[in-house]
């Protein structure tokens, strides 16, 4: 079946799609990893560093959490800049929609898993005032977009399959979570990804369709009770996403499936009749020690010859500031792309992915009482020929 499948999706591939272009420049930004708590600020910075864990190796270590600060000093720079239709730039924020138990784990000696919706507050050890509050409130004003990334981002199976074994994995995840820490991914790639086991063969390292099934199924009953709203936009953790993940997105009404970077790939419609993004511009200034705002106007100018829309991707920890500052040079960076990109493309226009779709379907796309207008083409495109386009 597996091998059949597979087939099936290269032959798949290989036959022409129709890409979405455009006669306007669109800028889109796309940002994973909100609510997912990290290294708990100082206090879990000194407490790791006494359990003798070694922190700084890499950015992600001092991946921590937003402020309710971060949230609003990102807001203020978003509502900063106006596009050529006198709109607001918009980020679409992924949210991981539960963080981990760690009072009711630690009562059992950490030897199970225990999730707590982030509707309902954030573990134990952590503080952010104002923090659901701060998103809401961006989602108000315009300016945030909540999006499903998952419940959990790593593969829970992976770490209740790892957790009977005392050895040394089981030991860091332990020590972590005692700190207030989930994971930090790059010291344990075996915890995998929400839909995608990487200690499996090849070819069943994805969920089964019935896992994922039930593991969305809770991801949007959650999502729904923290912002009273059904996601509309999906990106999976680590962009780990298959045909089964699409199809049960459909069916919860989720229209656009977002996917990483690596191909200038236009907007195109897949199975289930989810519009596929991928992003093209990578903004990353907190991990990314080759960033410059210079290289991500350059892929956007490539990204307009050819038609298509700049979705940029920026994740969380740029706008992290807690343990480390990486907002400030962010928030700096982002205002200068801005600025550059109003002042280069005078028919500049920033739109989200919901209003991508509906320009895709419709040619026009609204925001209240406003109504734009965009020329839209269809162009046939493979798959493969593109998984090999990786430029700019
Ligand atoms: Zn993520």
């Amino acid at each position: 079946m597996t091998f059949l499948r597979k087939v099936l999706q290269r032959g798949r591939d290989l036959l022409p799609v129709s890409g979405f272009h455009f006669d306007r420049p669109i800028v889109l930004l796309q940002s994973d990893d909100w609510g997912r708590v990290g290294l708990r600020d100082q206090a879990g910075l000194e407490e790791l560093r006494s359990a003798g864990l070694s922190l700084g190796d890499r950015p992600y270590d001092f991946y921590t959490l937003e402020t309710a600060d971060d949230l609003s000093e990102l807001a203020a720079v978003l509502k900063g800049h106006r596009d050529s239709s006198g709109r607001n730039p918009s980020i679409e924020m992924n949210f991981i929609s539960c963080n981990l138990d760690f009072a009711r784990m630690s009562a059992e000696g950490f030897r199970q898993l225990h999730l707590l919706p982030l509707a309902e507050g954030l573990p134990q050890g952590w503080t952010r005032p104002g923090l659901l509050e701060s998103y809401r409130s961006g989602v108000t004003q315009g300016v945030f977009h909540p999006a499903l990334h998952g419940s959990t981002h790593f593969c829970r199976i992976a770490v209740d399959r790892q957790l009977p074994r005392a050895d040394d994995r089981t030991e860091l995840l332990q020590k972590l979570w005692k700190a207030g820490t989930p994971f930090i991914y790059w010291r344990m790639p075996w915890i995998g990804f929400e839909y995608w086991d990487p200690e499996q063969s090849k070819d069943v390292r994805f969920l089964p369709a019935e896992s994922q099934q039930q593991l969305i199924g809770q991801t949007v009953g959650w999502f729904a009770k923290l912002f009273s709203l059904l996601p509309r936009s999906a990106c999976a953790p680590g962009y780990r996403a298959n045909d089964d993940t699409h199809y049960v997105w459909a069916q919860h009404g989720i229209g656009v499936a977002q996917n990483g970077p690596g191909a200038l790939v236009p907007p195109h419609f897949g199975r289930g009749g989810v519009l596929h993004l991928h992003r093209t511009v990578e903004f990353e200034p907190a991990t990314d020690s080759d960033f410059s705002v210079e290289t991500c106007l350059r892929q956007v100018k490539t990204c307009f010859a050819r038609g298509i829309p700049a979705i940029v991707s920026v994740h969380s920890i740029n706008f992290h500031s807690t343990v480390k500052d990486f907002r400030s040079r962010t928030l700096q960076n982002l205002d200068q792309f801005f600025t550059a990109l109003e002042s280069s493309y005078p028919d500049l226009l920033y739109v989200h992915d919901q209003q991508l779709l509906e320009l895709v379907n419709k040619g026009t796309y609204s925001d209240g009482d406003a109504i734009t207008r965009v020329g839209v083409t269809k162009k046939k495109f493979r798959k493969t020929a593109l998984a090999l386009q990786v430029d700019a």
